[in-house]
């Protein structure tokens, strides 16, 4: 027999889990579907970086130039892509060179500060409210450089962020040294934004799945979604193999995996997989007292109580976690480029994720224009955590029919029409 449900989530990550939160808290009946364990697919692993400093969209004026010459240089490089002739990807690629413009940059700030800020706000009520223990800190966080040219770079975003009203303070080679005593000598200067903020992914998103499931959600892991059947431009009925739901609205948010299950109802979302590493040690006697970028390799650094992560790369991939020695070893050579630590670190998990990333770097959040009661809530790309509480609020709101708290036009996925 068929289980009713108001909403059923798909994806058990951060976005599926910050929407049941606050559909609970709207009162709904929720139920999620998660193929493997909850935040298992690119939630956990990640920097922790909650940064409603980062309003410029990934798809800028610039980006495509600075990533081939990163590609000429592989041992080091942030960046690499799969060669493949897959029409999807290959259209991807399209839809990013043409959508690296000032155009592009400019409709998408506005988006990216209103839910960046709406997110943040609502990590910090969450945090009072449920008194997460999971290292929550809103102690902003530091880019550092070693060259003119990157700290030039970075004084030239911080000016993007004062003209927006964001706080982002340039900092000199002493003031650096002076905030973060791991920094190395060769440092040139920093920019500082204040209003940032830092977690452990995976203890916050395991404390929210407790959380959803003692208000009533049911969740179910080890269940990947199979079958989606449409009546008219309605879901009817999700299948999985070992259950079958009938829900009034569902909640696509699968990350990278959203257009395997888009494509079962016969449309695409032009998502790909960027993949990317990290590593996660117990803390080393020399600890960063900062959540850090570090500009130039553009590897994060983040302190999570007893425990310290490094993270970095940003691969256009297929949709394989397979984690690379390789990589790894690089991430870790690019931090002690920037920072005085120990000789031998301690690691206890090395891992891989998949950020859910499009071609304008804008997430879709929004009704699918195909079927009315299908509710679009991914593409976060490397923004996914951060944004987590904002898009839940947003996916809540839309679902019980209330004015969105912010405008939600320009993240439409009518936009790739
Ligand atoms: C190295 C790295 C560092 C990052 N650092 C940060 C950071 O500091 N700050 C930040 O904000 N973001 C960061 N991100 C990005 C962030 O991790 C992602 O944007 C975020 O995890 C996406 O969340 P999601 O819920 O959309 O997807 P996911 O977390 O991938 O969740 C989707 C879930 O859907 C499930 N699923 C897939 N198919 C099905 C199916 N058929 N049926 C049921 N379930 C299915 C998957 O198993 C998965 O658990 C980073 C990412 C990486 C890789």
């Amino acid at each position: 027999m068929a289980t009713k449900t108001d909403v059923l989530i798909i994806g058990g990550g951060s976005i599926g889990l910050n929407a049941a939160y606050y559909l609970l808290k709207a009162g709904r009946h929720v139920t999620i579907v998660e193929s493997k364990k909850v935040a298992a697919g690119s939630s956990s692993g990640n920097a922790g970086h909650i940064v409603p400093s980062h309003i410029v969209p990934l798809a800028a004026p610039g980006i495509i130039g600075t990533a081939l010459k990163w590609l000429l240089k592989p041992e080091t490089s942030p960046f690499g892509l799969r060669v493949s002739v897959d029409p999807a990807y290959l259209s991807w690629l399209l839809q990013f060179a043409l959508a690296c413009s000032e155009a592009n940059v400019q409709r998408g700030i506005p988006p990216l500060k209103a839910l960046g800020l709406l997110s943040a706000q609502n990590f910090s009520k969450l945090m009072a409210e449920e008194r997460f223990d999971c290292f929550y800190r809103e102690e902003g966080m530091i880019f550092l450089y070693q060259t003119a040219s990157a700290l030039a770079g970075g004084q030239h975003e911080a000016e993007i962020l004062h003209k927006h009203g964001l706080l982002a303070e340039v900092l000199s080679a002493e003031a650096v040294r002076a905030a973060e005593p791991a920094a190395r000598p060769e440092i040139l200067g920093g920019v500082r934004f204040p209003g940032d903020a830092s977690i452990n992914p995976g203890h916050f998103l395991s404390l929210l799945a407790q959380r959803v499931r003692a208000r009533g959600a049911t969740i179910y892991e080890d269940t990947p979604v199979m079958r989606l059947e449409s009546s008219g431009n309605k879901i009817v009925r999700v299948t999985t193999a070992s259950e079958v739901f009938e829900p009034e609205v569902v909640v696509l948010a699968a990350g990278a995996w959203s257009p395997v299950v888009a494509r079962g109802l016969g449309f695409s979302l032009p998502i790909q997989p960027a993949r990317g590493y990290s590593l996660t040690m117990r803390a080393p006697k020399l600890m960063p007292r900062n959540s850090l970028l570090l500009g130039e390799r553009r590897v994060a650094v983040t302190p999570m109580g007893d425990l310290l992560r490094f993270t970095g790369r940003l691969e256009l991939s297929a949709l394989d976690t397979t984690v690379s020695a390789k990589r790894i070893a690089g991430i870790e050579r690019a931090v002690r480029e920037y920072l005085v630590i120990d000789e031998k670190l301690d690691v206890i998990e090395k891992w891989a994720g998949l950020r859910p990333t499009t071609p304008d770097g804008l997430p879709v959040i929004g009704f699918s224009p195909r079927h009315q009661n299908l509710l679009l809530a991914t593409g976060h790309a490397m923004l996914g955590l951060s944004l987590g509480p904002g898009t839940g609020q947003v996916v809540a709101e839309l679902t019980t029919g209330r004015q969105p708290s912010i405008d939600l036009t320009p993240l439409r996925i009518e936009r790739f029409n």
